[in-house]
């Protein structure tokens, strides 16, 4: 006999909806998959088999073969487990075909038959139209977010058996507790001092420009960045959407609600692989940080740490904003649009106390080299962080909150997208001269600044861009770009240790 059932896979951060077809014949006691399986698909025949036998049903002993259609694109991951199951199960006389008809399954099966969560069930429900969708009762709050049907939840097969075969109603199961909200963000109130990265924060949220952060270790660099998150706007749903269905995809658990809302905050360690950070991978596709730092803050600590070509592989993302895949003749893109903050110790022995350096200009050279040109390029701000003084530590009075800073950030950020439907830091260079247009004598400053070789023609577009950003931060916002936000742009581009000094004039 035979049976048609309903499920899907994932790939990368897309559902693609597939169609589990099984035959069941006579003939020696055989199992046989086609259509592409990897190697945890072709696993699905022990668990599905384990499953069938543990929920009192016999596994028929006749010649099976499974075809996963369509037979193009490779087919990963466990998720079919539970389509397999209930394709041999129909097609062997074990539960009636028309039961299944209307509805589509996903989950892996343990042994004993119980039903267990895979990543991804959020974009796979997006793709399985207006099927009743059965999933296992910790995929419930993805499957809710997405899926045009009824959600089934299901314990295990045996309880699945007993309702497709008319011997019980559909159970009422209440989603597992929910994960505890997300922590609240860190309040920038609680760093002291350091004005000038405080500052250079707010201009990194409301802009949307990279920022580099260069000091010695215990200045409080991770601290600063860590807030920067706190600051940014909450995701309108369409992003929510976006940044969900890659938190699905990476089984990186969602808030209560489903919608990832807030904008994520991501810090890989410097022992981060290029798959790792990146995304991609030989067998599944995984996003990698850079899309779960989709409409967030990717943080990179210690950056000269990291590998070359680990850090080479930012160069995508950063240019497009996704990362394109392509595996056995399947193409995917993940999303990958993210504010990239870097912190670096001024030198390779960290620096320190003014004096305190004891490195030659031969091992400076080496270790600023280590972030090429085009990737120290793409940070706009550059800022220096020292450690604070005694006074700013005992100093009592919290300075703003992330409350009253994020509101002017929303602020500059509306004015912006008003103004010319992308956030400053996306302006071209020919859209300059018509959203940020110069005062005369912010014209002058920047033509002395390249006379004196202290300014490339690219660092000329990058500093009238956050300069546009210091402007429209102002509490009445200038149509005119002034001296005062341009002397500020250079300032925070060109004002960082010595070792980056090498390099200022990019
Ligand atoms: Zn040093």
């Amino acid at each position: 006999m035979f049976a048609s059932i309903s499920s899907a896979v994932l790939f990368g951060a897309e559902g693609h909806p597939v169609s589990v077809e099984v035959h069941v014949d006579k003939g020696l006691p055989a199992f046989s998959v086609v259509g592409l399986p990897d190697e945890s698909v072709r696993e699905a025949r022990d668990r599905a088999r384990a499953a069938v036998m543990s929920s009192g049903v016999s596994w028929p002993s006749q010649r099976i073969t499974v075809s996963l259609a369509p037979s193009h694109g490779r087919k990963t991951g466990s998720g079919l487990d539970l389509a397999i199951a209930v394709g041999v199960l129909v097609a062997s006389g074990n539960i009636p075909p028309e039961s299944v008809e209307q509805l589509a399954f996903i989950g892996e099966l343990g042994l004993d038959g119980s039903l267990r969560a895979v990543p991804g069930v959020a974009p796979m429900a997006g793709v399985l139209g207006e099927s009743d969708l059965v999933v296992p009762i910790a995929c419930a709050v993805e499957a809710r977010l997405v899926a045009l049907g009824r959600t089934r939840l299901i314990a295990d097969l045996a309880e699945l058996i007993a309702v497709l075969n008319g011997n019980a109603p559909w159970p009422e199961h209440q989603p597992d507790p929910a994960a505890p909200d997300p922590e609240p963000a860190l309040d920038i109130a609680d760093v002291r001092g350091q004005v000038v990265a405080r500052g250079a924060l707010e201009i990194a949220a409301a802009g949307a420009h990279h920022l580099l952060l260069v000091g010695p270790p215990g200045s409080g660099k991770t601290m600063l960045a860590s807030r920067l998150r706190g600051l940014l706007p909450s995701l309108t749903r369409e992003r929510a959407l976006e940044v969900t269905m890659v938190y699905s995809a990476a089984g990186a658990g969602l808030p209560p609600s489903g919608l990832v809302r807030r904008p994520p905050f991501r810090s890989p360690h410097h022992t981060c692989s290029s798959a790792g950070l990146i995304g991609g991978g030989s067998q599944t596709v995984r996003p990698g940080e850079v899309s779960l730092a989709h409409c967030g803050v990717l943080f990179l600590d210690e950056i000269a740490e990291f590998g070359p070509k680990v850090l080479n592989g930012l160069r995508e993302p950063l240019e497009e904003g996704s990362i394109q895949v392509n595996r056995s003749g399947m193409h995917t893109s993940l999303p990958a649009e993210f504010l990239l903050v870097a912190a670096m110790n001024p030198c390779p022995c960290g620096g320190g106390a003014p004096g305190a350096c004891r490195c030659g200009d031969a091992a400076l050279n080496r270790y600023v080299q280590r972030l090429s040109g085009p990737l120290l390029d793409r940070f706009d701000l550059r800022v220096n962080v020292d450690r604070p003084d005694v006074d700013d530590l005992l100093d009592n009075s919290a300075g703003e909150s992330s409350a009253v800073v994020a509101e002017r950030v929303a602020r500059a950020r509306d004015l912006a997208l008003l103004r010319q439907g992308v956030v400053n830091s996306a302006l071209g260079p020919n859209a300059l001269d018509q959203f940020a247009p110069l005062e005369p004598s912010a014209r002058l400053l920047l033509r002395h600044e390249m006379e004196h070789d202290r300014l490339s023609g690219r660092g000329y577009h990058r500093i009238r861009r956050v300069a546009r950003t210091i402007a429209d931060l102002r509490p009445v916002y200038p149509e005119l770009v002034g001296e005062e936000d341009v002397a500020l742009a250079l300032r925070l581009r060109t004002s960082i240790g010595r070792a980056l000094q090498i390099g200022r004039a990019a």
